[in-house]
């Protein structure tokens, strides 16, 4: 099973429960294809938008291949029809999509930050004619489903930041700001404020960006890492 490892892998700190979710759900699914080269890689392209990922090592289809491989070999045999009669099932239940397209976030109004959505579970209009969705957000369970706003609090996921793209970072942009907590990460919606521009090395981008959250207004000073962008928009 290692065989498939490069030799110089860097250390690779795991998968997130929401990943592991995702995989076991493409696994049922899929089956031996999904060891397919094409098919990790979208996985990965997936993971690694996520902002779920962020402050996080970024994956190699390599990795998500291998874990696949491990866990087909620990089950031999799963069956290409389980996934039919599990979607049909699904479908008719509704709500549930294909996890390799699940690309947004939404705010909950607990604490006003930024969640992916694992799916939407159902929508309302209210008097004033605004549109909600129920949102299951990925890692917590139906007691946390919230309704939500759907032009304002549903996005499209923010997508972390590689070093590369420091560079196109400017003082006034809207970012995702990656906050630890006990137990854990929350992301809220921060404008930059200032840039301090260092040398980048082997680590990658120094840079320190001062940013003011909008929820409370408080200002911190935070590396790349910590920041999503909002993704790029199609028409552009
Ligand atoms: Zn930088």
């Amino acid at each position: 099973m290692d065989r498939l490892r490069p030799r110089n892998r860097p250390v690779f700190f795991g998968f997130t429960n929401a990943e592991i979710e995702k995989m076991e759900k493409a696994l049922q699914e899929a089956g031996e294809e999904s060891l397919g080269k094409e098919f990790c890689q979208r996985l990965t392209k997936s993971f690694n938008r996520s902002s779920g990922r962020a402050g996080k090592p970024v994956i190699k289809w390599t990795e998500i291949q291998s874990w696949f491989q491990t866990r087909l070999q620990g089950s031999p045999e799963v069956p290409k029809n389980e996934f039919t009669r599990t979607k049909g099932l699904e479908s008719k239940e509704g709500g549930i999509r294909d996890p390799l397209e699940l690309e947004f976030e939404a705010r909950s109004s607990k604490d006003g930050a930024w969640y992916d959505v694992e799916k939407f579970i159902a929508h309302r209009f209210l008097s004033t004619g605004e549109a909600e969705v129920r949102v299951r957000f990925i890692g917590f369970g139906a007691e946390e489903d919230e309704w939500v706003n759907i032009k304002n609090a549903v996005r499209e996921r923010s997508v972390p930041l590689e070093n590369t793209e420091c560079s196109n970072l400017k003082v006034g942009d809207l970012v995702l700001c990656f906050q630890e907590r006990r137990d854990q990460a929350i992301y809220y919606d921060a404008r930059i404020l200032e840039i301090q521009r260092k040398i980048h090395d082997i680590r990658g981008c120094r840079c320190l960006f001062l940013i003011r959250y909008d929820h409370d207004n408080s200002e911190d000073r935070v590396r790349l890492r910590r920041l999503c962008r909002r993704p790029k928009s199609k028409a552009a």
